[in-house]
């Protein structure tokens, strides 16, 4: 439930950032979505989820919230991951609109206008697809192009290379998101399957303001492959054409046999025969695995835990001014 119900339909704008060991860009960001929103002149809030940072994150939100009246603090009891905090942040998000953006400064705070006025025009879920930053490498480039390819034809849900985690949701669409039970969140996938009436700007990523990226090679990979087991249930069924796809090669390797054996040869190839057996063990045991992934993906939603659990919080007090002037 959100702590600041009191304040629920006085806000229309809230920005949810989420912050894992980001203590120089606290207080760049701050100061440039006041910058940015202050002469909208609409009441907003910031709502900055610290993530388990161990670098002093939180310190920094502690004393920008008394610096900005309009800046909320959610520290989380350890770090729950990108996707986990900006849905802590969704659950606490006041505004009828909700931006959610990144904390190095890589999403620019200058498209916010456009987005909002896109909202008002009716539009439910404002997306942004990324023009290539500056700063990333040909491999990133390459693998986020094959997941994207890979997500929307296993999935059947069309997601361009380069969607990010910049968006704005209405409200009615956030609080949807937030009742879907899925094990592992991918946002960007359930932002799409709502569906919902939605449209897309392009921007270009700045690099990264101070810090460095928190994507790890490994982190990326079990990042992509939970997407793709929570969004499609087709490499379950691999198993089934390859059964079938092998059983007509053994088909066809039986009548090859008998006629051989009928015209007085020998059976020759005991080589092959164990590169073939050892061949489909393989693939049998990686079917397995992803048996055993998607298993124990219905186990975490089985235990039905909570995506993250909270310390304390900061500037969700009830006397506080909705805007800056
Ligand atoms: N982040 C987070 N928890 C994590 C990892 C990242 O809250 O476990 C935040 C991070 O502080 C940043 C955003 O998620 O605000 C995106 O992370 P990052 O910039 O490292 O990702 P990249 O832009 O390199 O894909
Ligand atoms: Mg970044």
């Amino acid at each position: 439930m959100a702590i600041n119900d009191l304040h629920r339909n006085s806000i229309e704008l809230s920005v949810v950032v989420p912050m894992y060991n980001e203590v120089g860009n606290v207080s760049a960001l701050v100061e440039a979505l006041v910058a940015v929103l202050g002469p909208l002149e609409t009441p907003y809030e910031i709502i900055l989820v610290n993530d388990g940072s161990t670098d002093g994150t939180w310190q920094a939100i502690e004393e920008i919230a008394t610096v900005h009246t309009v800046v909320r603090g959610i520290c989380l009891s350890r770090n729950f991951g990108h996707q986990n905090a900006v849905f802590a942040g969704l659950n606490h998000a006041t505004g009828q609109a909700i931006v959610s953006m990144d904390g190095d400064l890589q999403h620019p705070p200058e498209l916010i206008p456009e987005m909002l006025a896109a909202w008002r025009d009716g539009y439910e879920i404002v997306e942004t697809r990324r023009a290539e930053a500056v700063d990333t490498t040909l491999f990133k480039r390459m693998t986020s192009r094959l997941f994207y390819r890979m997500f929307s034809t296993l999935s059947g849900i069309p997601m361009s290379a380069g969607t990010s985690d910049f968006r704005l949701l209405d409200t009615g669409v956030a609080q949807a998101i937030c009742a879907m039970n899925d094990s592992d969140l991918f946002l960007r996938g359930m932002a799409h399957w709502v569906g919902y009436k939605r449209m897309t700007f392009d921007y270009q990523a700045q690099r990264r303001h101070a810090g460095e990226t928190k994507y790890s090679l490994v982190r990326m990979l079990r990042f992509a492959s939970s997407s793709l087991i929570s969004f499609s249930v087709i490499p379950l069924q691999i198993g089934i054409w390859v059964g079938l796809a092998t059983s007509l090669i053994a088909f066809l390797e039986l009548i090859y046999i008998l006629v051989v054996y009928l015209r007085g040869g020998g059976v020759p190839g005991w080589a092959s025969t164990i590169t073939v057996i050892s061949f489909m063990f393989g693939v049998l045991f990686i079917i397995v695995g992803v048996i055993g992934a998607y298993l124990g993906s219905i186990f975490e939603t089985m235990k039905n835990r909570p995506r993250f659990l909270i310390r304390k919080d900061c500037g969700f007090r009830s006397d506080s001014e909705s805007n800056e002037s």
